[in-house]
């Protein structure tokens, strides 16, 4: 009774807005694709629903019918359009759970729905909706409904409609689904960019079996055929309906927009939206021909990543998630990796920042710290043993010495470390222990080259982003993203750290060739996990930071590489094509900091008898004051030309320690 006033309620509205008519809704003007453009201005690609296919409803198998009614709207050959019992049943569960896993939509209200095209949430348009509805209901038969409910719904990988999705994911028609298949497909169309399966199979599967659970409330299969499609082996192809370039990014943003608009997909898709974004073509053309000329000859299954960020922005300037998206969608820019010594870095900025310069010496040798759990940590070299020597912070840290990095971990202070990974760009949790220097906790390329590039960047940190604006056909901006720059390092600290990883690119560096390879100035940091088993290479000049991961993507699978090896050729082949129109400039030297040759055995001013010496960068006043033995004078005129400023201070400095002359080891530590 309740249920007929309501009904009656309704339609006396409809009739009420006549403006409101239905045919204006169904026989929409064909839709207009949205298109995504890179930084250039150039088309990267065009979404829309092209390769929707129609089907009548006795074209779908029962068990489709069956599932999507089950879990969308069981009582739809019941009601109305409008479902107070639905509504109310809905609420409960929700309230039950904590969280919505139920819609109080009918399934004629969601076709109305998704015969809007407008985005504006407004009252008047909820009202809009209610009232085709009811118009739905009033001139279509229940079966009529389902089928064009069917025919419109996305099913996620720009698969519109059940048959183009029975093709997409199973290679078949909708008619010859069964019920495992039915079941898994109904469960998309609530949130296509979660539990569709290729975007995470083990979540579709859940899902799957909810509407399976369903099913048997509602009596329509027995517990005994629920067990067995929940155990059937489904193998659903991830390969998306479209075809496009830079395929890993252009998937990313398809998921990040179809999360954003996922209560107006037709918007997305039939809106001649247009979608600016940070890639750049040109950039992303190098990076992949850098991994296929780095992965010519090698093992096939050996994978990688390769993305690219404008360090002055945050922007995305290409990405590379895999050596062949049509084989492997997994997008390894965004998966947590260890990541072996790129993570010394980090530190290294916090020992900057905390009294500590590129000439404090520490001693690789022998040493055991005692764990909290009981048990010591003995940190070794990458191959085992120790130099048992000396070492400068800059050294060490070019050299990638693994003693002397958790040495100084243990002086700074394992939580602080963590802090300027943190605030460096590492979004992954960083945990606070010794290790942290040698890569322990697990972070992704897309952060890795986010954090290096707040190196780049003169120490100001922006996040890596995607999307610069979002315009509808009628040119409204509908979503701009604004980016934060956000200092959270001294500059003069990001450029000294910068001079110790351009170290890393020349002779006695780990990755040697480097800097001849790109022929700019340019800094960067190996890294290889244990047991040879992931290779990286991030590296930047003050134009363009790039990280290279090269990995399998089966567990305990190594390269058998290092960093050096597998990574480091693609990142300096991506660098030198990309950047080849842009010329080559130095990193700024801020103000404060001077640049002095020392000693790497003991930190002291270069000069005289020894002839091992390296440049390395201080803030102005933190420099070595004394010279190594054995230094003369003539050696420091040469030395002074090197200086960038500030010499007049090293000749007073001179002068003045030429009377307490001492090149004790003790004297520079801390
Ligand atoms: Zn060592």
């Amino acid at each position: 009774m309740c249920r007929k006033i309501f009904a009656a309620a309704l339609v006396a509205l409809s009739i009420f807005l006549s403006g409101c008519n239905i045919d204006k809704y169904l026989n929409v003007e064909v839709p207009a694709a949205s298109k995504i453009f890179d930084a250039n201005g150039e088309l990267i690609t065009i979404i829309s629903r092209e390769n929707k296919l129609p089907v009548t409803l006795d074209n779908v198998s029962l068990y489709m019918r069956q599932s999507i009614i089950a879990i969308e709207d069981s009582r739809f050959y019941k009601h109305h359009g409008i479902d107070p019992v639905g509504i109310a049943r809905a609420l409960y569960r929700n309230i039950n759970a904590r969280g919505i896993v139920e819609g109080g939509s009918t399934i004629t209200q969601q076709l109305a729905k998704n015969l809007f095209l407008d985005p504006r949430r407004t009252v008047g348009r909820k009202l809009e909706e209610l009232v085709l509805t009811v118009q739905l209901e009033r001139k279509y038969t229940k079966d009529e409904i389902l089928s064009m409910y069917l025919n419109e719904i996305y099913f996620g990988q720009g698969a519109y409609g059940i048959e183009t999705a029975a093709k997409t994911y199973f290679n078949k028609p909708a008619k010859d689904l069964g019920l495992a298949e039915s079941a898994m497909l109904a469960g998309i169309p609530r949130a296509p960019s979660i539990f569709n399966p290729a975007a995470d199979p083990s979540v579709a599967r859940d899902r799957q079996a909810i509407v399976l659970d369903r099913m048997v409330e509602l009596g329509m299969i027995d517990e005994k055929k629920a067990l067995q499609a929940k155990n059937q082996f489904l193998q659903p192809s991830k390969v998306p309906a479209q075809i496009m370039s830079a395929p890993y990014f252009t998937s990313e943003i398809i998921r990040q927009l179809e999360q954003k608009y996922q209560d107006n997909l037709e918007l997305l898709y039939s809106g001649g939206l247009t979608i600016y974004t940070t890639l750049d073509l040109n950039m992303q053309a190098a990076a992949e021909k850098a991994f296929m000329e780095g992965f010519r000859g090698k093992d096939p299954a050996l994978n990688g990543a390769l993305v690219a960020l404008d360090p002055k922005t945050g922007q995305i300037k290409a990405m590379v998630g895999g050596k062949d998206y049509n084989k492997s969608q997994f997008n390894r820019t965004l998966s947590k990796i260890q990541p072996g010594s790129t993570f010394k870095p980090f530190l290294y900025a916090a020992a900057i920042e905390h009294g500590y310069t590129a000439g404090t010496i520490i001693t690789c040798e022998q040493v055991s710290f005692s764990q909290a759990g009981g048990g010591f940590y003995q940190p070794e070299d990458f191959q085992g043993g120790y130099h048992n020597r000396p070492f400068t912070l800059k050294e060490a840290l070019y050299t990638s010495d693994n003693v002397v990095a958790v040495k100084l971990n243990d002086m700074v202070g394992p939580s602080i470390a963590a802090a300027y990974a943190r605030r460096m760009g590492v979004t992954s949790v960083v945990q606070p222990v010794l290790s942290l220097p040698l890569g322990t906790s697990e972070a992704t390329p897309i952060e890795m080259a986010g954090a290096y590039s707040t190196l780049a960047n003169g120490g100001i940190r922006n996040e890596p982003y995607y999307i610069t604006k979002v315009t509808d056909s009628a040119g409204r901006i509908l979503e701009e993203f604004r980016p934060g720059p956000e200092r959270v390092l001294d500059e003069k600290t990001a450029y000294i750290i910068t001079d110790m990883l351009t170290g890393v690119l020349k002779t006695g560096g780990t990755a040697p060739g480097v800097s001849n390879a790109v022929g700019r100035p340019a800094a960067g940091k190996t890294g290889t996990t244990e047991n040879y088993m992931d290779a990286w290479f991030i590296g930047y000049t003050p134009d363009l930071t790039a990280a290279v991961y090269v990995g399998y993507d089966e567990k305990n699978k190594g390269t058998g590489q290092t960093g050096s090896q597998a990574a480091a050729p693609l990142w300096s082949m991506f660098i030198k094509e990309a950047l080849k129109l842009v010329p080559a400039r130095e990193f700024p030297t801020p103000r404060g900091v001077i640049k002095v040759n020392i000693c790497p055995d003991d930190g002291l001013l270069a000069g005289g008898l020894n002839t091992r010496s390296i440049e390395a960068a201080f803030v102005q006043g933190t420099e070595p004051q004394a010279l190594c033995p054995g230094a003369g004078s003539g050696v420091i005129i040469k030395q002074l030309t090197l200086l960038n400023n500030g010499g007049r201070d090293i000749i007073k400095r001179y002068l003045l320690n030429q009377k307490n002359f001492s090149c004790g080891k003790k004297d520079m530590l801390q």
